[in-house]
């Protein structure tokens, strides 16, 4: 196996996983060695060697001469010969900055987007047997002024590159609750088999079949991660009158944070570009959070003097985000009709967003989880923690080594790479499609 943009290289693990059930339910032993991975961030390339103990590492996938078979290995210290042959699965999570709406949307003019021809010139060098590539849906809706979307150019790239080597296929809209995970990550995955070993009809039916059989999710994310709520008295409080010993807290805590953004709290002062500028101008999140009050009906909740969500929680010792921005998201939402009641709820939403991109899910499912993903389920008063995110994308923290990761090297790893599930999902749909071509029928000369 050879992984470029390897992040945390999801691909290894999910092929483990892969291994243990099809030895389990059908006595296939496989096995799949990691011989090279590329990635430019020192802490990937740490999890990778400490984990998956790569032949080789590289750390630009830009220094490789295909003309010479060589590669500048970083592991090896030295330049490394480039295999031509053996490589039976290529994986590469290109970077999706050019594309994703957190990103600046430049698409191929993006360099970054020139790791996806180089990614591609590696498949046409190493040919190997299965491959798939997997970026942001957004990749498909991007249009060139030249003419069609972004994917579309990689397409004929590639086919300018493999001819008819390889057969591949396009899945718009994966996702991990279709692989049974209580996730929002919608994904677009390229899969690649080379045509002496994969049949086009076989790559096709394989992957059709899986997406209209896909996994049951039988659990929400709360009872998946098993979560504890908060006690029944913070949840009923919110959105009441405090009673006067609770007014009197409130009071003497000196905190002015609530759902009207636009009161300034000495205790949780703002640390926005503006403020740190002394701009005078209200912060850009306070403004929208007032649009978004407004938009939502609850400009009465702003000046009610009820319980807000974060006084509830502290009033009983548990602690609310520091930052007033957070502070006050948190008030608003818990204030949406899709928060009550609270006991139940299961919204949930990534507080490092603003306002409006935080988007609160109440379905059970945990919505993308970007780089600097925090999520709070408004039921539990508190963010998960990196191991529960990491279960969520389908990682088991205490299977994996961590010795040279820090939390939040983990986090950013959690929020660029592809799921678990996902990868599990390209890697099955390619395997049972390897050794299907059937056999020509061999020409007899009859003259
Ligand atoms: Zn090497
Ligand atoms: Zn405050
Ligand atoms: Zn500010």
């Amino acid at each position: 196996m050879w992984s470029d943009c390897a992040g945390k290289c999801t691909e290894k693990y999910a092929w483990g996983k892969l291994a243990d059930e099809l030895m389990q339910t059908l006595g296939i032993a496989i096995e799949f060695e990691l011989y090279g991975a590329c990635d430019s961030t020192r802490h990937c390339k740490d999890f990778v060697i400490s984990n998956y103990d790569p032949s080789h590492f590289a750390d630009d996938i830009f220094r490789r001469n295909f003309l010479e078979a060589s590669f500048q290995c970083t592991k090896c210290v030295r330049m490394c010969s480039l295999p031509m042959t053996g490589i039976d699965i290529y994986c590469c999570c290109f970077p999706c900055g050019p594309w994703s709406k957190l990103g600046n949307r430049m698409g191929l003019d993006d360099p970054d987007a020139d790791v996806c021809w180089q990614a591609i010139r590696t498949i046409k060098h190493m040919k190997p047997v299965l491959f798939y590539m997997e970026n942001v849906m957004d990749i498909c809706s991007t249009s060139r002024d030249t003419g069609g979307a972004d994917v579309r150019l990689i397409k004929k790239f590639m086919q300018q590159e493999l001819g008819d080597t390889y057969n591949t296929m396009t899945i718009s809209n994966t996702s991990p609750i279709q692989h049974g995970y209580a996730a929002e990550k919608k994904r677009f995955v390229l899969v690649g088999g080379r045509s002496d070993q994969v049949d086009e009809n076989q790559l096709r039916r394989n992957f059709t079949e899986l997406i209209e059989n896909p996994l049951p999710v039988t659990h929400n994310y709360w009872t998946f991660l098993g979560l504890d709520e908060i006690a029944d008295e913070i949840a009923d409080a919110v959105g009441e009158l405090p009673s006067p010993a609770a007014a009197c807290k409130i009071h003497g805590s000196g905190c002015k944070c609530g759902v009207d953004p636009m009161i300034l709290c000495d205790q949780h002062p703002c640390r926005c570009a503006q403020c740190k500028h002394g701009g005078g101008a209200f912060c850009s999140w306070r403004v929208k959070a007032k649009k978004y009050l407004a938009d939502h009906g609850l400009q009465e909740a702003a000046a009610d003097g009820c319980v807000t969500y974060i006084q509830a929680l502290e009033l009983m010792g548990l602690l609310g985000p520091k930052s007033p921005r957070q502070r006050n998201m948190l008030n608003v939402f818990a204030r949406l009709p899709a928060a009550d009641p609270l006991r139940s709820t299961l919204m949930i939403m990534d507080i490092s967003q603003a306002i409006d991109r935080a988007r609160p899910r109440c379905d059970g499912t945990v919505p993308t989880m970007g780089v600097n993903a925090s999520m709070w389920p408004m039921r539990a008063g508190r963010l998960l923690d990196v191991s529960e995110m990491a279960k969520m994308m389908g990682l088991d923290l205490s299977e994996v080594d961590l010795r040279s990761t820090t939390q939040s090297q983990m986090r950013q790893m959690l929020g660029m790479s592809i799921h678990v599930a996902t990868a599990g999902f390209a890697l099955i749909g390619l395997l049972a499609a390897a050794g299907c071509r059937p056999q020509p029928l061999i020409a007899v000369d009859s003259r």
